[in-house]
């Protein structure tokens, strides 16, 4: 277990399994609690989803968010369909052959952020290892729509790792110019094998280290999960690694098990704990930091993009008095 990382104190103990070998429901601590999803806006979100045949990751990787986001309309759309090329042990979203791309889908994103008043969209996909592309170009529609229909929307996207074609999905997709290029690396290196086994460490670093040097201007962001049984020290490493390709953002949130098929949770990570790596991000120059249970890779991702622009802006200006 990665004890070094958690203040285990003040951590309630998950049930183990039992001796017969069978799995167990790990009990959750009280922080990671939330409120059930029942709201008038809520419901508003799910039916235009629903009559625009898309996609979330909010209830596909069953994020425990999801009662508070829809209720704000805040959905993050996942594109290029709901079946994954891949099978990480730790995401819920369906493993498989895809299937075809849809043609409406840029449209119908576009129409959503307009229905929904959005002032800052997240845009995520499946994994499309099968495409000549890995869906590069279906992200590029999508923010091509975006521009032209919802012109005032900021847009935030968060890609996979287009193995074997990273450079000219990054290229394209930066000259369709996102505000916010997002890329998880998900876990420390060392968990790679059984967490993340379709990818590669260094490929997602490189990737994010590609962005800048397109378009310096993109702002980056990087996300891991914490309670996998990574060390204290393997996060600072993965923090100092984001801050060397010139990662704007942070965020730190607590792994949760799916189902009982996924990877389990070996630490409750507390509060205490998350904002002791908050702290540490932000010593290590990092724009923005997002480190609490709950937080996710689009969690107030509009409002924490205001602020990292608003961070930006008051670090030139210092720069420029020098
Ligand atoms: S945190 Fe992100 S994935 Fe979760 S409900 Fe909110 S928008 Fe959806």
């Amino acid at each position: 277990m990665g004890g070094a990382m958690n203040d285990l104190s003040s951590a309630p103990t998950p049930d183990g399994a039992k001796d017969d070998g069978r799995p167990v429901r790990q009990r959750k601590p009280d922080w990671i609690r939330v409120k059930a999803p029942v709201g008038k806006g809520y419901h508003e979100t799910r039916k235009l989803m629903r009559d625009l045949s898309l996609n979330t990751v909010c209830e596909e990787a069953a994020c425990p968010n999801i009662g508070e986001c829809w209720e704000k309309k805040h959905a993050t759309v996942m594109i290029l369909g709901d079946v994954c090329t891949r099978a990480c042990a730790f995401c819920n979203v369906k493993t498989g052959m895809p299937r075809m791309v849809d043609p409406m889908e840029p449209e119908n994103v576009a129409v959503a952020a307009g229905e929904m008043g959005l002032k800052h969209i997240v845009v995520t996909s499946v994994d499309r290892d099968d495409l000549p592309d890995g869906g590069a170009s279906q992200f590029v529609k999508v923010i091509e729509a975006l521009r032209r229909e919802t012109p005032d929307t900021t847009i935030e996207i968060l890609t996979p790792d287009f193995r074997n074609k990273m450079r000219p999905a990054v290229e394209a997709i930066c000259e369709a110019g996102p505000d916010v290029y997002n890329h998880n690396l998900e876990t420390v290196p060392r968990l790679y094998p059984t967490i993340r086994p379709g990818a590669r460490y260094y490929a997602s670093l490189r990737l994010l280290e590609e962005v800048k040097a397109h378009d310096p201007l993109i702002f980056t962001k990087s996300g891991i999960m914490l309670g996998l049984g990574e060390q204290r020290l393997e996060v600072h490493q993965v923090m100092d690694d984001m801050r060397s390709a010139d990662v704007d953002f942070i965020t730190m949130g607590q792994y949760l098990q799916p189902t009982p098929k996924h990877a389990r949770v070996e630490d409750f990570v507390t509060p205490k704990a998350f904002a002791a790596f908050g702290s540490i991000a932000r010593a290590k120059g990092f724009l923005q930091v997002a480190s609490s249970p709950l937080t996710r890779s689009s969690y107030h991702a509009g409002d924490d993009f205001a602020e990292m622009k608003a961070a930006r802006e008051a670090k030139l200006a210092r720069t420029d008095g020098k």
